[in-house]
């Protein structure tokens, strides 16, 4: 099934003991009376049963913020997807930049978790995005080009992947790219898309970086853009509702 647009997903990050995310997901819960859009929460792997508890029966979707690239197996400290699905989990947020940047994690690890996830019947979200060094010297649309071919899962279609195109720069930073330049990347990840799937015109290619409920209505406009993923304004409910209400989410 492709989800209603806009969708309108938030990354919570490290942030939330289960008191503070259980209020986060009841304040959403209590606005969530009748989706007409797609709304979806990634909160730390600590709390995720207990969100996904909180939030049956509501229409918004719970994932995970990462798993790890094998099944299962003697990896210290890390989650599998089959994990995520246990606790109700149906997403997972693949390729960051805080995992690809901060922890280096490589377009075939990324690609390897996708696939891995994939398997388990995760929806998947993969993030790509330029570095500001990248963005400067004007090598965007080749990095998103290559992020995008190394990282993509084989076989994968657009009931099972969504890109989001974060550029590093303005994740949590308070700046965005001009309108003009999110839809000419955007444009140039839906080119790639249409040759790594078979059905890569339908793939949703959201926007990150620096979203809020004053920007969101303006960048949700853009052409090709089929909704945002949010972290840092994610965290207040009623702030996270007017983003995805910004998109004509009700
Ligand atoms: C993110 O974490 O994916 C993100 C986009 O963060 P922020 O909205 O805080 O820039």
């Amino acid at each position: 099934m492709v989800l209603p647009r806009p969708i309108v997903f938030g990354n919570w990050k490290m942030h939330g003991l289960r008191v503070e995310s259980e209020a986060l997901a009841g304040a959403l819960a209590e606005r969530a009376k009748r989706l007409t859009a797609t709304l979806g929460v990634f909160p730390p792997f600590t709390v995720l049963g207990e969100v996904a508890a909180r939030l049956t029966g509501t229409g918004i979707m719970v994932g995970g913020q990462d798993c790890h690239e094998r099944p299962k197996g003697a990896y210290t400290g890390s989650i599998s997807a089959a994990m995520l699905r246990d606790v109700d989990a149906s997403a997972v947020i693949v390729g960051h930049s805080e995992r690809r940047h901060g922890l280096g994690e490589s377009d075939a690890l990324v690609r390897t978790k996708a696939e891995t996830a994939l398997a388990e019947g995760l929806l998947t979200v993969l993030c790509i995005g330029e570095t500001e060094a990248q963005w400067l010297s004007d090598e965007t649309l080749a990095v998103l080009d290559a992020q995008l071919t190394g990282s993509w899962p084989a076989g994968a279609t657009a009931e099972q992947v969504i890109v989001a195109y974060e550029p590093v720069w303005a994740v949590g930073t308070g700046r965005t790219p001009a309108l003009d330049d999110i839809e000419r990347s955007h444009a140039a990840i839906r080119h790639r898309l249409q040759r790594l799937a078979v059905d890569g015109a339908d793939v949703a290619i959201l926007y990150g970086g620096s979203v809020k409920a004053d920007n969101a209505a303006e960048i949700m406009a853009v052409p090709g853009v089929a909704g945002v993923l949010v972290g840092g304004a994610s965290l207040d409910a009623a702030g996270f509702w007017s983003i995805y209400q910004a998109g004509g989410g009700a």
